[in-house]
């Protein structure tokens, strides 16, 4: 009885706190990515992010026009802050998106990031298998809903933008700012005010809104709510590699250690289609014959 009383116990504990494989250890007990569906049950759920995407296997859509980024460019101040998960900044009303086949306006939240270990690999999604440094969500909600929480009751609630980061030979100088904010957010719970950034300075150089992938998921950390419209962008933006390799130095995670390969692993699409903006032209035909054997699947 009391052992049994104990293992609850334990189970109640660990199940209190969800963390990434990394943190998974015998000394501080959390709940790792393969045992989220078990306290989450939407993480288990057949629709969920990140994923792979095979570029061959990717169906053009003439519907992904250009996204169009309302007030990117305005400076504001915002609030950073080390969750235990990853670096938030959220972000002050009027910065928007819309066009590229969203149903309609969504509003910026916040953006947060996901790496790896000293600027090893450290994206949530993947290219053809390939792994990025980094990737940066840019989360939005439908204009009429005030919080993340209101949105994920719609089942295209959330459209989160993700650009993947890569190294480069030389810093992102705008990036500055920002990482030398996060010596101020070393632990949990930590916040800081980072003063006069935009979005536009945490996105790639050659900013081309044209060229990205589109399709239906979840969130990546539970509870997983399959409400995200995603649009990943092919172009990375560049950071060297000492810029990459600071988040995992300088920020640490609940159990004190540096916070490392914050990323969930891949999911299976099960059925699910990845579009690409641009024209059908451009694609090899055995991509154009595979996604009309996929769209009658899709159909069937
Ligand atoms: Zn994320």
């Amino acid at each position: 009885m009391w052992i049994f009383l104990f293992l609850s116990f334990l189970e109640i504990v660990s199940g209190a706190d969800w963390c990434y494989q990394s943190q998974v250890s015998c000394n501080y007990s959390c709940t790792g990515p393969v045992e989220w569906g078990r306290i989450f049950p939407q993480c288990g759920g057949r629709s969920q992010s990140p994923v792979n995407i095979v570029s061959r296997k990717v169906l053009p859509d003439q519907r992904l026009t250009p996204l169009h980024l309302v007030g990117y460019q305005h400076a504001f101040h915002g609030n950073l802050s080390n969750n235990g998960h990853t670096v938030q900044l959220d972000l002050p009303g009027g910065m928007q998106i819309k066009g590229g086949n969203l149903l309609q306006t969504y509003k910026a939240l916040q953006l947060h990031f996901h790496w790896g270990k000293d600027g090893g690999p450290g994206s949530e999604h993947t290219i053809d298998g390939e792994q990025f440094p980094m990737e940066m969500h840019i989360v939005h909600i439908k204009e009429q809903y005030t919080s993340l929480s209101q949105a994920v009751r719609d089942p295209a609630g959330v459209a989160v933008l993700g650009f993947f980061l890569q190294e480069s030979n030389s810093a992102n100088k705008k990036f500055d700012p920002f990482i030398k904010a996060l010596t101020r957010i070393r632990h949990p719970s930590n916040k800081t005010r980072v003063q006069g950034i935009s979005l536009q300075m945490f996105l790639p150089a050659q900013s081309d809104m044209s060229q990205y992938f589109r399709y239906h998921g979840s969130l990546t950390t539970p509870d997983c709510a399959q409400a995200v419209v995603w649009t990943l962008f092919e172009s990375a933006v560049a950071l060297s590699r000492q810029q990459l390799a600071a988040f995992s130095q300088l920020v640490f995670s609940r159990e004190g250690r540096p916070m490392v390969n914050t990323f969930r692993p891949g999911q299976p699409l099960n059925g699910r289609r990845v579009s690409r903006s641009g024209s059908a032209s451009l694609r090899p035909a055995h991509v154009i014959v595979t996604s009309t054997l996929l769209v009658l699947r899709h159909f069937a």
